[in-house]
């Protein structure tokens, strides 16, 4: 399986930024095979980037996308309009869960519809600080990880990818903790436990997990060494040319 680096810009660069960053990115990477390189730029930039961007060697994610393929959804994008411009989309993402308010009902409607649309969901689950606290953790995983799913076939499963991302992780500040690689180890084994329990234990493994919560070069080894990760979803740090060439360097040697 391929190690995942995903870079989710959320809403930063302009269409110009956005294209001079991709620029760079692409000339400073070699085609590492065992690497996926993956970017979420804002939609705006979507369309301009796939037209720039070598799919070999990076490829393009949508941050959301509504699961209708077409009416009255004013301000929507569909999967059916992305299709074949981003091979990727990350869904439920915590920020939409509870900023924007999307609940597990509505991540598994664009779950189906991205697999439909042949896009690449890259379903997020994290539990907050107080769910952690409260002793919740498992509870949540299972919750938003069988919701969001709950709209998958067996035979589909193959085409998910999973993202653990705890929201007491993400943009950590000074004064704020990251998570360590055993607090991420023991959440990886109880998703996978899941998707035994539910899809059999070949179908599980075949399921790319991927980490994010302030993912930075530094601690980048150590969450990919984690047993069962698959790959890092990268917030602040991907925005930060350098920082983000840095990790898919830790990725490749991890790799080999
Ligand atoms: C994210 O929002 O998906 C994320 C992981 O952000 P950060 O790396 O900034 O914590």
């Amino acid at each position: 399986m391929k190690t995942y680096i995903v870079g989710n810009w959320k809403l930063n660069f302009t269409v110009g930024e956005a294209s001079i960053y991709l620029h760079k990115l692409l000339k400073a990477m070699p085609n590492y095979r065992d690497v996926g390189v993956v970017v979420a730029p804002s939609t705006l930039a979507i369309q301009p980037l796939s037209l720039q961007t070598d799919r070999h060697k990076i490829k393009l994610a949508a941050q959301n996308a509504f699961y209708r393929d077409y009416g009255a959804y004013t301000g929507e994008i569909s999967f059916s309009q992305l299709r074949g411009v981003v091979d990727y989309c990350i869904v439920g993402h915590s920020e939409r869960r509870y900023v924007l308010g999307e609940d597990d009902k509505m991540i598994a409607k664009k779950v189906e519809a991205a697999i439909r649309n042949k896009i690449t969901p890259i379903l997020c689950i994290g539990e907050t600080e107080s769910e952690r606290a409260f002793g919740e953790t498992a509870d949540v995983i299972r919750d938003q990880l069988l919701g969001g799913l709950s709209e998958v076939g067996d035979d589909d499963l193959s085409k998910v990818i999973v993202a653990y991302e705890p929201v007491w992780a993400i943009s950590s500040t000074k004064s704020s903790r990251i998570a360590s690689p055993d607090e991420i180890s023991e959440v990886v084994k109880l998703i996978r436990r899941i998707l035994a329990d539910t899809y059999g234990i070949e179908s599980a493994e075949e399921v790319p997990v991927l980490f994010g919560g302030s993912v930075k070069p530094s601690n980048a080894g150590a969450y990919l060494t984690v047993p069962g990760v698959n790959g890092l979803l990268v917030g602040g740090a991907s925005l930060i040319l350098s920082e983000f060439i840095d990790i898919i360097e830790v990725a490749k040697r991890v790799r080999s």
